[in-house]
């Protein structure tokens, strides 16, 4: 891609406006740069569109209000190195707010946590209760995760995605304040799309999991659907 892409690639640039112009999309990255475009693929979460100029790119004010309100899961997951290879009855311990995995080779466990915890503490203390390991207090000494691929740790570690500020949330969900609008379809030149996320001008698109037309929003599958789908529409759209 990268080979494909050449001059157009642009790491650890986030994106700060998107505007639409006669023939093109224009955007703006955070460090000013500007580029137009033929096409535009928003693949951002809908959380983090409130840190993105959307204003002059032609959603009409109700609907990106609409997306704005799709809730996002608050889920944060914690590192822990332990040795669990003496681990005999149980391998998995559930609370009503976390679940405990563990890697293969048992040297990690991991707490999937689902909400917003003060004390993560307490969560080790019911895991290792559970379990029969000897009491210790690892979550004492977590470390944020740093913005950076491949990073190793020997250390406690934690990655909370809501305080992400490209992400502002795990993943879309339905929720009681938007739930009807997330289900509404449409077809826009024999493509379906949902209502919400239709293209904009036929230059915007919309991927993300949050985009889906499938049920399974917040999943890997509904945000490789939605990005096919995209990528069809603008062959399609090049082509006829
Ligand atoms: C803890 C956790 C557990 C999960 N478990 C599962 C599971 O078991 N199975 C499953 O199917 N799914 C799971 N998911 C969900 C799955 O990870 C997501 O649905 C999927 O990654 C969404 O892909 P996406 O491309 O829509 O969004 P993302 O992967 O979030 O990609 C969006 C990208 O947009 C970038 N971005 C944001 N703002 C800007 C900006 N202004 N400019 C430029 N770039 C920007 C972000 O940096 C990010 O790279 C889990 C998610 C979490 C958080």
């Amino acid at each position: 891609m990268a080979d494909t892409l050449k001059d157009n690639l642009y790491v650890n640039e986030p994106i700060e406006k998107i505007k639409n112009t006669q023939d093109k999309v224009n955007i703006t990255f955070k460090e000013g740069i500007s580029k137009s475009y033929d096409f535009v693929v928003l693949t951002a979460p809908a959380s983090t569109y409130k840190n993105i100029d959307l204003s002059g790119a032609g959603i009409e004010q109700e609907k990106l209000s609409l997306m704005q309100q799709i809730g996002y899961g608050q889920n944060y997951k914690v590192a822990l190195p332990m040795d669990l290879s003496t681990l005999k009855d149980y391998t998995s311990i559930i609370t009503d707010s976390s679940v405990s995995f563990f890697n293969h080779d048992e040297t990690i466990a991991l707490l999937y946590i689902s909400s917003n915890i003060k004390n993560i503490s307490n969560i080790e203390k019911i895991c290792r209760k559970g379990l029969n390991l000897p009491y210790g207090n690892l979550c004492a000494k977590l470390e944020i995760a740093k913005n950076q691929l491949y990073e190793t740790y020997t250390t406690p570690v934690m990655h909370s995605w809501m305080d992400d500020i490209y992400t502002l949330g795990s993943y879309s969900g339905y929720s009681t304040t938007l739930s009807e609008e997330l289900d509404k379809k449409s077809y826009q030149g024999g493509i379906e799309y949902k209502k919400l996320f239709e293209p904009i001008q036929g230059k915007l698109f919309f991927a993300g999991e949050h985009t889906t037309i499938l049920d399974c929003i917040g999943t890997m599958e509904a945000a490789v659907e939605s990005g096919e789908r995209a990528a069809k529409a603008i062959l399609k759209t090049i082509h006829q």
